[in-house]
């Protein structure tokens, strides 16, 4: 048990020299780059401010680490959720991964079976940046519709809500996450796994390409990180131009999104593709939200602690409260 618990810290403190992971150090300082830049435009855009260039930095330091967004209850309640998320990756991440390895394998064997063994097989350079794009456009896809029905029914939104009572977001704030919804996500994405994996293996004539990615990671991921992802659990404002804002979704996007205001926080929905927004009529850009308030209203005070957040979903069905 001690063991485990050590592994879990170890796991937590791990995603920051983990690459697939967006806290890794250098998706973090890339961040701030990014915060830099929206710092400066704001600044520039206030007129008649005195600019002290001794207090540039510790400003824009006050700026950037907000006290409410690092050292609060509601910070407190996202940093317990990481170290649980570390904990059920440490517990069951290694049986999953397997699962899904032998469950492409069997893919791949059926295509074998039914579909026959091709005579042309396809260059493993070009799956490599094939799969993945594969990967981001249904991985964002089934992203999107699962999303739209944490909002959608009543039993799932009591789960997803968690993530949505964070009153002041932080990176940390992405693994503020109910473990019921932990294992859907989680499912989610090892049937896309499974089903692109199995059907690229067997494309790649049964070699298995996609380890080979790039530093251990897939291009895709590691651009959408060093572009500010830390960025969307804050309070820095960064946006992109209008007409991106309907392909991509920007961090700020993504902060609508946990708008307390119900007619915004069911938009937005999609991960780092906006398209499926737009096809869905679910897409807010930044321009049309200027000032944010996160959270859940009223009901925040329901889940500002780590424990009150895990049981909520539950009293809420067989005590019927709120
Ligand atoms: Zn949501
Ligand atoms: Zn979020």
């Amino acid at each position: 048990m001690f063991q485990t618990l050590v592994k879990a810290l170890e796991a937590s403190i791990g995603y920051t020299i983990n690459l697939q992971e967006r806290i890794h150090w250098f998706y973090i300082l890339t961040s701030i780059l990014l915060a830099v830049y929206v710092y400066w435009r704001t600044q520039s855009r206030v007129p008649n401010v005195q600019h002290s260039k001794g207090n540039t930095i510790k400003n824009f330091l006050a700026f950037l680490f907000k006290k409410e967004h690092y050292w609060s209850k509601t910070a407190f309640t996202d940093y317990a959720f990481l170290l649980f998320n570390g904990f059920f990756k440490v517990l069951f991440l290694s049986w999953v991964l397997l699962w899904v390895t032998r469950q492409q394998n069997n893919l791949n064997e059926w295509f074998l079976e039914h579909v026959g063994y091709k005579t042309i097989e396809l260059d493993i350079p070009v799956l490599l940046v094939i799969y993945p794009l594969f990967i981001l456009i249904i991985g964002d896809f089934s992203y999107y519709l699962l999303h739209l029905l944490y909002h959608k029914i009543p039993f799932l939104w009591a789960f997803h809500k968690i993530h949505h009572s964070s009153t002041a977001l932080n990176p940390i704030t992405q693994f503020r996450i109910h473990p019921i919804e932990l294992v859907l996500n989680n499912m989610r994405y090892a049937l896309v796994l499974i089903l692109l994996g199995g059907t690229f293996n067997y494309l790649a004539g049964g070699g298995v390409f996609y380890q080979k990615t790039f530093m251990g990671v897939n291009l895709v991921l590691f651009a959408f990180n060093t572009w500010g992802a830390n960025l969307r659990h804050s309070h820095i404002k960064l946006v992109y131009f209008n007409w991106l804002e309907s392909w991509l979704i920007s961090p700020y996007q993504h902060q609508i999104h946990h708008s307390a205001q119900k007619h915004l926080h069911d938009k937005n929905l999609g991960s780092k593709l906006a398209i499926w927004d737009k096809m869905f009529g679910t897409l807010v850009k930044s321009k049309e939200v200027e000032h944010l308030i996160v959270g859940l209203g009223e009901e925040d005070r329901h889940y500002n602690t780590f424990f009150k957040s895990l049981i909520r979903p539950f009293s809420r069905f067989f005590l019927r409260s709120k």
